[in-house]
């Protein structure tokens, strides 16, 4: 089972993403995480991303064609995956499907999570990031209830940070409606907080139909 979820900042992409992981026991890519990684870790692309990302901005596509050639070449992937944060931009999709090909392989379902744009400000600029998992809660949680640790604000979630994202993602993402429109991708209504969401629910009766 091969998915890739898809849609606005904070529109609850890893949530979806990490319950149909648990469901398809299958792999959850995300590109915000494995970048999030080489900051944390300090490495070259870690240091070249880290203001990038700081700022709302997309790291360039070559690096992020990279990034995912490498990651599907790692055994976990056999089996399927579902893909969060990639890809972003057309060039991204274009890659992606030349990989795919490569692979033999391609999306089953592609689920787009539609939310209202006015409604993303206050969501990411609220929301609160557990510094070890990097699961997000919603605003005025204190404590991550999965591991106790104290949640911190992202650094891209500080206001001007999430202006220039919803920008970027308008500009560079949104095309991706037009790319992916096909009998096999379905939109869903909001993405959510909580795992109870209707928005997985959509999603993954969708993957049944497809
Ligand atoms: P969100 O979807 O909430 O913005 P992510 O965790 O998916 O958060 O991504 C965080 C940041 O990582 C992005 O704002 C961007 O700077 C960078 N990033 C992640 N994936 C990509 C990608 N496919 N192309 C370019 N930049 C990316």
């Amino acid at each position: 089972m091969n998915l890739l979820i898809y849609g606005p900042p904070g529109s609850g992409k890893g949530t979806q993403a990490e319950l149909l992981h648990q469901s398809f026991d299958i792999p959850h890519i995300a590109t915000g995480d494995i970048l999030r990684g080489e900051v944390a870790a300090g490495t070259p692309l870690g240091l070249q991303a880290q203001p990038i990302m700081a700022a709302g901005g997309y790291v360039p596509d070559d690096i992020m064609i990279g990034i995912i050639r490498n990651r599907l070449q790692q055994g976990d992937s056999q089996k399927g995956f579902v893909m969060d944060g990639f890809p972003r931009t057309i060039p991204q999709a274009e890659a992606l499907d030349g990989l795919l090909d490569e692979l033999g392989r391609r999306f089953d379902r592609v689920v787009y999570l539609n939310v209202d744009i006015a409604e993303l400000v206050p969501r990411l600029a609220g929301r609160m990031t557990c510094p070890i998992d990097q699961k997000t809660y919603p605003p005025g949680t204190a404590k991550c209830p999965l591991d106790g640790a104290k949640l911190i604000q992202r650094e891209d979630d500080k206001p001007e940070a999430v202006k220039k994202r919803i920008e970027v993602y308008l500009d560079k993402t949104l095309p991706l409606l037009d790319y992916y429109r096909g009998p096999c991708s379905t939109t869903t209504g909001a993405g959510a907080w909580f795992p109870r969401s209707t928005a997985w629910a959509q999603s993954r009766r969708s993957t049944n139909a497809c």
